[in-house]
């Protein structure tokens, strides 16, 4: 098409943040890092390279993701534990907090629920910022690897995909059947992978994490959790994923929970629309 005469005013209209956040209740990052510090641990779980585990964490505790042996990302799905409809909503959490999460930003649930099932209390990679290539870590853009768009572009049967691992684990830790526990996998929190989009082309790109053995994501639970944490074949997905070519490396998730009498946690509230959708009732 011809280019207009206007061409580069229009270019050159300044953007809008979609979502001004100044309205959302702030957590108050000093009271959470008090009730944080007489939380006591309870549990941990080891994540297998290559695989996915399961975990619980009670409203008003806390988990805690740890590279231990090498650079390792992970693709976190989190559900409310009591109503598997209730999940980490990837796409709204973008919208509200930007591409990638860090200390004091929130994790919030699919419609109609769209709460905050999750604050991050502590990241130890907040001093990586966005790098000289647009890149920065814990996205919310990605969406998990998975057989399918293997199968897509490469044509092989891959099963240890994130997406499959989440399954499996899922499946196991619920009872549900594989077909029933795929359809409640979600698009993930990608912890410590280092992702953005080429400005050239605005392709999505990963390179290699900066995360190294002691690295932590620390997340408190606003409502009761079901965790499963998939360690991504990918690695530090500095070259591939869905393949066995990358060096992979356990993840660690430790669970912190309020001590016996501790008040209980006050969960948000589910939001607060009328589910009317202009239908008079
Ligand atoms: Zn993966």
């Amino acid at each position: 098409m011809s280019r207009p005469d206007d061409a580069d005013s229009r270019r050159a209209v300044p953007p809008v943040i979609c979502y001004p956040v100044e309205t959302l209740p702030q957590p108050d990052m000093t009271a959470l890092a008090r009730h944080r510090a007489a939380l006591e641990k309870t549990d941990e779980v080891r994540v297998p390279p290559r695989d996915a585990a399961c975990f619980r964490v009670p409203a008003g505790g806390a988990f805690r993701i740890s590279s231990i042996e090498g650079p390792q990302v992970g693709d976190l799905n989190l559900w409310n534990a009591g109503n598997l409809s209730e999940r980490f909503y990837s796409g709204k959490t973008r919208a509200l907090h930007g591409t990638h999460v860090t200390t004091g930003e929130r994790l919030w649930t699919s419609f109609p629920y769209l709460r905050p099932m999750a604050t991050i209390l502590e990241d130890t990679l907040d001093w990586y910022g966005i790098d000289p290539h647009g890149g920065s870590v814990h996205d919310v853009i990605g969406t998990r690897c998975d057989p399918y768009t293997n199968i897509l572009l490469s044509d092989g049967q891959y099963h240890h995909c994130c997406h499959s691992n989440l399954t499996r684990a899922l499946a196991a830790e619920t009872g549900l059947t594989l077909e029933e526990a795929e359809s409640h996998v979600h698009d993930v929190l990608n912890v410590f992978m280092c992702t953005g989009f080429t400005r050239d082309t605005g392709q999505y790109f990963m390179k290699a994490s900066p995360v190294r053995p002691g690295d932590y994501l620390d997340i408190l639970a606003e409502i009761d959790l079901l965790g499963a944490l998939s360690a991504c074949p990918g690695g530090d997905c500095s070259a591939e994923h869905s393949s066995d070519a990358a060096a992979c490396y356990p993840l660690l998730v430790e669970i912190f929970s309020p001590q016996a009498g501790a008040a209980q946690w006050p969960s948000p509230s589910i939001n607060g629309y009328d589910r009317s959708h202009g239908v008079p009732g």
